[in-house]
């Protein structure tokens, strides 16, 4: 058996069924997806628009793909048409364009809001505050479903600072649950976890772990990082 697969059934083992396994493959040629789709994985996750164009072309129809890296607003209206879900909307201006565009392509597309958790600056996201004041935006909007919530805890060896972060988003699904999406059935994914930390992002709640190296191997460096 091939590492990616047993690396996957690993994971599976690893946490509870109802916690799904994004497998983020950026950077992983198509050879190395339909390994993990032969497990029977469905979910890939990318953070570039083009990346996800050109390896849907060529891999299985019923793959999901999820974006899961920084949108830009003139990218939305290719993107739309081909993602399952969107888990990266980080403002107002980008959801009101996924809104617009799916409205024209005809579709309802599933998004994630990406709350800023991190100490890092670079990392983007809402403030919970800025949610909770505008609640009008985040239900009238009738071409996006709202799922939940992601977020990227800081990048450290400290376990108890990633533990709180993780806490801290599920705490903000929880209040925003209470407060904004009490009716949407559809709230309900808490997507935080990934290859280092998806064990204590369990354990505080996750529904999504978005893992890629431990799946696929490490990235090449220059290729990793978001454009
Ligand atoms: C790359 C990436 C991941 C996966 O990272 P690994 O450490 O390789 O598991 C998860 N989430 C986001 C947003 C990413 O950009």
């Amino acid at each position: 058996m091939s590492d990616i697969s047993e690396n996957i059934f690993r994971l599976r083992a690893a946490i509870p069924p109802s916690v799904k396994i994004i497998a983020v493959s950026k950077t992983k040629p198509p050879e190395d997806i339909l390994v993990a789709f032969s497990t029977g994985q469905r979910i890939f996750g990318e953070n570039r628009v083009q990346e996800i164009l050109r390896k849907k072309a060529q891999l299985p129809a019923d793959i999901e793909w999820h974006l899961i890296g920084h949108l830009q607003t003139n990218k939305v209206k290719s993107i739309v048409p081909v993602v399952s879900m969107i888990q990266s909307i980080d403002s107002f201006r980008l959801l009101n364009a996924v809104n617009f565009e799916s409205e024209k392509a005809g579709r309802i597309t599933d998004c994630l809001l990406q709350i800023h958790i991190a100490e890092e600056e670079t990392k983007t996201g809402f403030s919970i505050d800025e949610l909770l004041e505008t609640p009008g935006n985040l239900r009238e909007l009738k071409n996006v479903r709202i799922c939940g919530l992601m977020g990227m805890a800081t990048f450290t060896m400290d376990n108890n600072q990633v533990r709180k972060e993780f806490r801290y988003l599920a705490k903000c699904f929880k209040d925003l649950k209470d407060s904004i999406f009490g009716e949407n059935e559809y709230f309900k994914e808490l997507s935080m976890g990934m290859s280092g930390d998806y064990r204590i992002a369990v354990e505080e709640g996750s529904t999504m772990i978005r893992v890629g190296s431990l799946i696929f191997g490490e990235r090449n460096k220059n290729q990793q990082d978001n454009d």
